[in-house]
């Protein structure tokens, strides 16, 4: 259990990380940032919006980047949709959250109705709270799996930041954009 709990943090850990040139707005220095690691940001924006947690700075003049690095990130993820694996996942889970507590509700609802058991089996209803949580624990292990891979073979998946609530992430192998919601 500890391995897997282990092995669980290090699939849904981030790489922060920016390797894209970007246009600096103060002096026109066109070219990749300085890289100075990432500061955890509080303020996540919804919507559209991107968040960046990169702390980048222009290599010519100093000036932080993150507005410039937000914007790049906009225009790079806004028509990348979300990753089809991706997606099909988090419909399994919609699917398995409105069907299994039907069912369920189903069962404890026949059985008081005929007899076999009094009402009190209503309760047992929450004890679903205790098979979602490793549901959704499981799910999150299989959505951040697609960035482990990759088509070129080589996956380094970068996180650049958040686009709304999806996490945008690049190969820095082979350039490719991975856009994850979980
Ligand atoms: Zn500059
Ligand atoms: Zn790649």
């Amino acid at each position: 259990m500890a391995s897997f709990l282990k092995r669980y943090r290090q699939r849904l850990e981030n790489r922060h990380g920016w390797d894209v040139p970007l246009v600096c707005t103060q002096c026109g220095h066109d070219g990749l940032p300085r890289s100075e690691g990432w500061t955890p940001s509080a303020s996540v924006r919804f919507g559209d919006r991107p968040t960046i947690f990169n702390d980048v700075f222009c290599e010519n003049c100093g000036k932080p980047l993150k507005e410039e690095a937000g914007t790049a990130l906009a225009a790079m993820f806004s028509s990348q949709p979300v990753d089809t694996r991706n997606r099909r996942l988090l419909w399994d889970m919609i699917g398995l959250l409105l069907v299994v507590p039907a069912v369920f509700l189903g069962l404890i609802w026949f059985g008081v109705w005929h007899g076999f058991w009094g009402a009190w089996a209503f309760s047992l209803f929450g004890l679903l709270g205790f098979v979602f949580a490793p549901v959704s624990m499981w799910l999150n292990y299989r959505i951040h799996a697609v960035r482990h891979e990759c088509p070129c073979g080589q996956p380094a998946y970068l996180f650049m930041g958040l686009l709304g609530r999806a996490s945008c992430y690049r190969c820095s192998s082979c350039g490719r954009l991975l856009k994850l919601r979980d």
